[in-house]
């Protein structure tokens, strides 16, 4: 007998098979069998162990192509075991972990480790991105061949940009040549200049040194330029700027292969919502203005922004405690998401059930090339999230992340992952 479970009487929300209806879903041996209205009520299932989803929706499980789990180097700020245990709380079955990591995962063998650790310690499933450059030092290209063999999902020198066009271009040749998406953090070095906020009115108030939005811009639309000139898929992490939604919305209309994601933060909060100086609100890039807010949510509710991503930051409270100055970039997003999208996306009318799932799971899927996931139809992996769109909760310490540095702490917010399964196992359950 295979091992079963069935998820009854929930508003099953999948934009991949175009079902948006109250059904049963079936889970053999950790994949989707079956998805019915009435499954539930034939003999065939009586016995089978049921979770009960009536008036919740049943989504595929979050995929969050943008996280930082810090392990190896940074243990003390997160681990696979922590970071995959908030991805569940939060809803979210699958993470891309960046490559920022001390040593940088730059090396099949160094990817090879932390493959092994995720087998023993994730709750979810967690993917790999490799370094486009050795060290993420901006000079010399990794092995992408062997960086692909080796399993990694993606390449991307997150935390830093690729400040060198030449390099970039080999780059995306390269990793096109491979079927690898290649994820830029777009940030010109010389116009940020070690600012902590976004240049503006409320940095002025606060005499803190700001960095304009187009210093994502500029590379923003260097990288189109770019992807038009070899044909490469580029996908642009952390969009923050109006200019870039723009940007961007005009590549794709040329047929440029150009993606990109938005992070939580930026599309529900703006440099005015910041309390004083304290550094959970800081992070890279920063909060922008409330028009950039209003271009990055246009741009979620037209698909010029595919996905939903946190670029979830943990760092401990003494390196948060050091001031906006100079404490680090990075905020933490795992645990709250799906809650945040729900709140300032479906219940402000920006985005349908099926737009909201669409940019949090199926795309990002479809972008990592994701077959089994993003998506409830039969075959798929069972990552799957019983939510609760109504329920109102405040986001608090302690979390399950090792850290608590997120600017949602005391918000109020409506909606909540209640259940989360990965590969048919119960990961989560309030
Ligand atoms: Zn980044």
């Amino acid at each position: 007998m295979p091992e079963q479970l069935i998820v009854v009487n929930g508003l099953v929300i999948d934009p991949k098979s175009k079902i948006e209806a109250v059904r049963d879903v079936l889970i053999e041996d950790g994949k989707i069998s079956a998805v019915a209205a009435g499954l539930s009520r034939k003999s065939a299932f009586k016995g089978v162990p049921a979770i009960d989803a009536k008036g919740k929706w049943v989504i595929p499980g979050l995929v969050d192509m943008h996280v930082h789990l810090r392990e190896p180097g940074r243990e003390g700020d997160e681990t696979i075991e922590t970071g995959t245990k908030a991805a569940a709380r939060g809803g979210v079955t699958t993470v891309l972990a960046m490559p920022n990591t001390e040593p940088v995962c730059d090396s099949p063998s160094q990817l090879a480790f932390l493959q092994a650790k995720a087998r023993s310690d994730a709750a979810v499933t967690v993917l790999f991105a490799g370094a486009v450059t050795l060290g993420q030092k901006g000079e010399k290209l990794t092995e992408f061949a062997k960086l692909r063999a080796a399993g990694a999902a993606a390449l991307s020198d997150d935390g830093r940009p690729l400040m060198n066009a030449g390099l970039l271009r080999r780059a995306l040749e390269h990793a096109n040549d491979l079927g690898l998406l290649v994820i830029d953090h777009c940030e010109d070095l010389t116009l940020s200049n070690g600012a902590c906020v976004h240049e503006g009115p409320a940095a002025l108030r606060k005499g803190l040194k700001g960095t304009p939005g187009a210093a994502e811009t500029v590379q923003v639309l260097r990288d189109i330029a770019l992807a038009e000139l070899t044909g490469a898929r580029l996908h642009i992490a952390h969009v923050s700027s109006a200019a870039s939604v723009d940007a961007i919305r005009a590549a794709k209309k040329k047929g440029i292969r150009v993606s990109a994601e938005a992070a939580p933060h930026h599309f529900s909060l703006c440099d005015k919502d910041i309390p004083g100086y304290d550094a959970n609100w800081k992070m890279n890039p920063p909060l922008r203005g409330n028009d950039d807010r209003a271009a990055l949510l246009e741009g979620l509710a037209d698909g010029t922004l595919d996905a939903i991503a946190t670029d979830h930051a943990p760092h401990g409270c003494t390196a948060k405690a050091a001031g906006m100055d100079v404490a680090p970039f990075g905020v933490i997003g795992l645990e709250t998401s799906l809650a945040v999208a729900i709140n300032d996306l479906f219940h402000k009318k920006i985005l349908t059930p099926r737009k909201l799932v669409e940019r949090l799971s199926t795309a990002p899927a479809g972008l990592l090339g994701l077959k089994k996931k993003g998506t409830l139809s039969v075959g798929a992996d069972a990552d799957l999230v019983v939510v609760d769109p109504n329920m109102v909760w405040t986001p608090e310490p302690p979390f399950v992340s090792k850290s608590r540095n997120t600017p949602f702490i005391n918000r109020r917010l409506k909606g909540r992952a209640i259940t989360t399964l990965s590969g048919g196992r119960v990961v989560h359950a309030l």
